[in-house]
């Protein structure tokens, strides 16, 4: 087996066991993120059964995809996304995690519908309130999303977060919660029909965000190892 699969069979497992937990029934979605992963093993991890992949930046997703056996695969752009980025973002992605200003999401709609493409998004909160991160206050949410009845080219599918950095995962568990009880009571909301992703957890902490509601992990490093040694 090679490392990669015994670190897959081991998130898989890990996330079997948090929906146990947690009285989960839903499917999990894993989003294999492979940012700064090169395309082999892109592929095998897509061999793997793996279907969901995630990159944060346009330029690599660019170079890479054309080298992925990718029939059945559906792709997350994660990252933070420039409006001038969006044109390629459309036609790159499956699914667009990163929405948090009025000013991107007109120009995803503009795009979309010149593709010809109901786009799905998500609502990133930056949940932490942390002046380093993207995504909108907690509390602006709401109108964020009443506003959005205007795109006609965009499907709102749910909310994404990228917890604070801790020291463990029992310390983001609090942030976890709220982006749960947010994602309950935004799906209540007529814009909010279209709601089913909660988009939370990374290598350090998908296990929690599980047990707490997330739909969908976006994990990296625990399937091809830590980024900086770059194993
Ligand atoms: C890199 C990244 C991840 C995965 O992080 P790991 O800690 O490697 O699992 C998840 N979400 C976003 C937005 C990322 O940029």
């Amino acid at each position: 087996m090679s490392p990669l699969e015994t670190n897959l069979n081991f998130v898989r497992e890990k996330i079997k066991a948090a929906a146990l937990r947690a009285g989960r029934k839903e499917n999990i979605t894993l989003v294999a993120v492979t940012k700064t992963v090169g395309a082999p093993r892109v592929n095998e991890i897509l061999a793997l059964g793996v279907k969901d992949i995630g990159e944060n930046r346009i330029q690599e997703a660019r170079i890479k995809f054309p080298e992925l056996k990718k029939e059945k695969a559906a792709f997350h752009m994660i990252g933070h996304l420039q409006s001038n980025k969006v044109k390629d973002a459309v036609k790159l992605f499956d699914i667009i995690h990163s929405v948090d200003s009025l000013s991107l999401a007109d120009a995803i709609d503009k795009e979309s519908a010149k593709a010809g493409k109901k786009m799905p998004c998500l609502i990133e909160v930056n949940i932490g309130s942390e002046i380093s991160k993207a995504g909108l206050k907690y509390e602006d949410a709401k109108s964020f999303l009443k506003e959005t009845v205007k795109y006609k080219n965009i499907r709102f599918e749910g909310l994404m977060t990228v917890a604070p950095i801790a020291e463990s995962p029992e310390q983001v568990r609090p942030y976890f919660k709220k982006m749960k009880q947010l994602f309950d009571e935004l799906k209540k909301t007529p814009e909010g029909a279209n709601f089913k992703h909660l988009s939370m957890g990374m290598s350090q902490d998908y296990e929690a965000a599980i047990e707490e509601g997330a739909t969908l992990v976006r994990v990296g490093s625990a399937l091809f190892g830590s980024r900086t040694t770059g194993l």
